[in-house]
C-alpha cells in the first residue's frame, strides 16, 4: 500500500490523481491533503478520503473547515501547513499539483524529507530546476513527473541509457489558435483561449497552452528532469494529441509513448511505478484514429517559445523571470486586461530589465520571482 498526499487536491490534475486512488483503493491511500481555498470540495475529500491532515492555503477558510468538520482530521493553513502536508512521515509519495511558484517550498522540504515526488507543478523546475535536482540527487529522492510529455519521454527512457539520447521531441497540441492568423490573434479574447481542443485543463496551463508558452515551459522542465544538453530538446505540433512525446537515440531510432489524451495515465504511471496497473481510460481504436500529423511550431505567430528558449540558454535566473512574468500576465489576460500579444511582449521586456545571476537558495529564487511579478504589475499600470 502506497500512502500519497496531493497538494493541489481540488485542482485538475488532484481530482483526477484522487480518481486514480478511488479505482485503486488497494494499492493506494491518501495520507494528506492541501488545498488553496475550495473548503466545499475539501469537506468532500475528507469526508470520501479520510486523510489525516488537511491543509488550507487561506486561514479564513481552514478555520471555517476545521469549525465544520470538528477534531475527526487535522486542519493546518498558510504555507506552514502546506510544508506539513508535504512532509508527513506516513507519506511515500507527494503529488505536487498546485499551480504556479507556490510549488517550490514544498516540493523542496518533501524531497529532503526523502518522499518520492509527483510532479505536476512545471514552475517548479523551471524556476530553481538546477537546485531542485541537486537535492533530489543528494536526498535520494526520486521525482517522477506528471505532465504528461514528461511522463511520456520517462517512459520512453525506462530501460535506455541516457547517454544515448540524440534528442527528447515534445509535442505540443498547438493550442486553439495555432491555425488562425497573427492579426486574429492579436484580438483573441481569455475566453477564445480556453475553448482547448484536446485537453482538459486548469485555466492557467490552457492559456500558457494557446501562447506555447506551455510547451516553453516543459522544455525548460525537460532540461532537469532529463539532465540532457540545450540542443537536444525540439518540440513538434502534433495536434491530435495521441503521440504524447518521443525520444530519438543515437541510431536515430524514435520511441515514443502513445495513448488517448487523459492525464489519469501519467498520473497512475507516476503513483504505480516501476509498475503498470490497469486503468479504465479509453483504448486508441485505430479505426476511428484517422491521421497523425507532425509539423514545426510557428515561432513568428508564437514568440513565447522561442522567448522561454533563450532563458533557458541564458539560464541562471532568467527562466524564473520569464515564468513570473508569465504567471502575471496570463492572470490579467484571463481578466481581459491585456491582450494576447501583451503576454509574449512584456515577458520580453522584463527579461532585458533583468540581470540573471547564479542562485544558491529558494529565498533568492523567490526574490526574483516577487520582483518580477511587481515590475510587471507596475508596467501594466
Ligand atoms: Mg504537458
Amino acid at each position: 500500500m502506497k500512502k500519497i498526499s496531493i497538494l493541489g487536491s481540488t485542482g485538475s490534475i488532484g481530482l483526477q490523481a484522487l480518481d486514480v486512488v478511488r479505482m485503486h483503493r488497494e494499492k493506494f491511500k491518501i495520507a494528506g491533503l492541501a488545498a488553496l481555498e475550495n473548503i466545499n470540495r475539501l469537506e468532500e475529500q475528507i469526508e470520501e478520503f479520510n486523510p489525516e491532515v488537511v491543509a488550507v492555503f487561506k486561514k479564513e477558510k481552514a478555520e471555517v473547515l476545521a469549525g465544520r468538520i470538528g477534531r475527526k482530521v487535522k486542519i493546518v493553513s498558510g504555507m506552514e501547513g502546506l510544508l506539513e502536508v508535504a512532509t508527513l512521515t506516513t507519506a511515500d509519495i507527494i503529488v505536487v499539483s498546485v499551480v504556479g511558484s507556490i510549488g517550490l517550498l514544498p516540493t523542496l522540504e518533501a524531497i529532503r524529507c526523502k518522499k518520492t515526488i509527483a510532479l505536476a507543478n512545471k514552475e517548479t523546475l523551471v524556476v530553481a530546476g538546477e537546485l531542485i535536482m541537486g537535492e533530489a540527487e543528494k536526498y535520494g529522492a526520486e521525482i517522477i513527473p506528471i505532465d504528461s510529455e514528461h511522463s511520456a519521454v520517462f517512459q520512453c527512457l525506462q530501460g535506455q541509457d541516457v547517454e544515448n539520447i540524440s534528442r527528447i521531441i515534445l509535442t505540443a497540441s498547438g493550442g486553439p489558435f495555432k491555425d488562425w492568423t497573427r492579426d486574429k490573434i492579436e484580438k483573441a479574447e481569455a475566453r477564445d483561449a480556453l475553448k482547448h481542443p484536446t485537453w482538459d485543463m486548469g485555466r492557467k496551463i490552457t492559456i500558457d497552452s494557446s501562447t506555447l508558452m506551455n510547451k516553453g515551459l516543459e522544455v525548460i522542465e525537460a532540461k532537469w528532469l532529463f539532465n540532457v544538453g540545450l540542443g537536444k530538446i525540439d518540440v513538434v505540433v502534433h495536434p491530435q494529441s495521441v503521440v504524447h512525446s518521443m525520444v530519438e537515440y543515437r541510431d536515430n531510432s524514435i520511441i515514443s509513448q502513445m495513448g488517448i489524451p487523459d492525464m489519469r495515465v501519467p498520473i497512475q504511471y507516476a503513483l504505480s511505478y516501476p509498475k503498470r496497473i490497469k486503468s479504465s481510460v479509453k483504448k486508441i481504436n485505430f479505426n476511428e484514429l484517422g491521421q497523425l500529423t507532425f509539423t514545426l511550431p510557428d515561432t513568428e505567430k508564437f514568440p513565447c517559445l522561442p522567448l522561454a528558449y533563450e532563458a533557458l540558454k541564458t539560464g541562471r535566473t532568467m527562466p524564473c523571470v520569464l515564468n513570473g512574468a508569465n504567471e502575471i500576465l496570463v492572470e490579467y489576460y484571463l481578466q481581459d486586461k491585456i491582450g494576447f500579444y501583451d503576454i509574449p511582449k512584456f515577458i520580453e521586456k522584463a527579461m532585458i530589465k533583468h540581470e540573471p545571476f547564479i542562485y544558491k537558495t529558494v529565498d533568492e529564487v523567490l526574490e526574483v520571482d516577487k520582483w518580477v511579478k511587481n515590475w510587471v504589475k507596475n508596467e501594466i499600470k
